[in-house]
């Protein structure tokens, strides 16, 4: 396996961890399997080591995670504010995972950035923006569980690593790959699969849990989002779902329910980038993929104050669905300057 990582940064990952007891592990806000993968992996990595780690997260968890082991010991923002700021304010290092920059924590992030604590940041997001004492920030990696994987090996904690903690990470490597169809194409994460597996980790069993199962409500929803709801930009390769609160209330939608939605419509052969955007309490909720490419999070960035990876990211709109919509819309052409030179035939038929 390559080694990416700087030995001097490994040292001192060593040193702070050693001169430490209560550890916190913290992620970004609508928390996903890479950021809950990399933090519980961790948690369980610095039990064995014998340390009083703690999961402190913005808010909570996707139903989907649920199955990952001690998944319960994880202490959510907005449901325990006075015991999760008890954690964060007593303990002497934080490690925040899977983000990078403090407003990616919403609400939690005045609490962190508070924090008396020096802090670790482990990351795979482009341009980091944090004040930490130490940075692993890693942008090729596939995701951030890869990234820990990594920190582990380097820092000779392998073979303190257990069946859970390996669980854990393997978790955020195949949500984040989306099952290793996306940014794996590095050798090296089939060897840190292997490993993972040899400690116990079910790669089939996880697939189920987190990527495949879904409620029958949830499947519905997302069943009436692509035959309803799907509209095409055949001159762009764009394709949008929007999703209404009035729509949602109708499948009872639940956290969660809405997880893959955005991918489907990338199957259609020719279509370079796919928008989904849901009407949630606060703002509208925007996700993007893309394939060739297709910088999706350039659109994220500068329509809907978000960003992320390349061909993975996300945004909120403050305003309505429909001007949300608009506004996507009113812009597609901007956009037309990345599609790819040769373009894919786009293969649809519509009535
Ligand atoms: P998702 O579409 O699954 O919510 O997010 C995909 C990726 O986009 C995330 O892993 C994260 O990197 C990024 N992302 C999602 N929402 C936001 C956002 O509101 N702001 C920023 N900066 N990045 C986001
Ligand atoms: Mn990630």
């Amino acid at each position: 396996m390559e080694k990416y990582l700087n030995p001097s940064s490994l040292k001192q990952f060593v040193q702070l961890i050693d001169q430490s007891e209560r550890i916190i592990l913290t992620c970004h806000v609508h928390p996903d399997g890479d950021a809950i993968g990399s933090t519980l992996g961790l948690w369980h990595l610095l039990k064995s080591l014998g340390k009083q780690p703690a999961v402190v997260v913005p808010d909570v968890p996707p139903r989907s995670l649920r199955f990952l082991p001690d998944f319960n010991e994880i202490a959510v923002y907005t449901r325990h504010d006075p015991y999760c700021t008890r954690l964060v304010e007593e303990s002497d290092l934080i490690i925040c995972c899977d983000f990078n920059k403090p407003s990616r924590q919403d609400h939690l992030a005045p609490l962190i950035q508070g924090a008396k604590a020096p802090k670790i940041l482990i990351d795979h997001h482009e341009g980091p923006d944090m004040d930490c004492i130490l940075e692993f920030s890693y942008p090729k990696m596939s995701s951030t569980c890869e990234l820990v994987f990594r920190i582990i090996a380097g820092s000779g904690f392998y073979c303190d690593l257990n069946r859970s903690g390996a669980t854990c990470l393997l978790t955020g490597l195949i949500t984040d790959t989306q099952n290793f169809t996306v940014n794996c194409n590095n050798p090296d994460v089939y060897e840190i699969l292997t490993k993972l597996m040899e400690k116990g980790a079910e790669k089939g069993k996880i697939i189920e849990e987190c990527v495949k199962a879904c409620s029958y409500s949830s499947l519905r929803l997302k069943s009436y989002a692509i035959c309803e709801k799907l509209e095409i930009f055949p001159e762009h390769r764009a394709c949008l779902i929007t999703l209404g609160k009035d729509e949602l209330d109708k499948f009872q939608y639940e956290k969660g329910d809405t997880e893959g939605l955005v991918n489907e419509p990338l199957n259609i052969r020719g279509m370079i980038y796919s928008i989904f955007m849901r009407e949630d309490p606060d703002c509208i909720k925007v996700s993007a993929r893309s394939k060739n490419n297709f910088p999706v999070s350039k659109i994220c960035e500068n329509l809907f104050n978000g960003g992320g990876h390349l061909q993975a990211s996300g945004g909120e709109f403050k305003g309505s669905l429909a001007e949300c919509r608009s506004v996507l819309i009113e812009h597609l052409g901007d956009y037309d300057q990345y599609l790819p030179k040769r373009m894919p035939k786009l293969e649809i038929k519509t009535e």
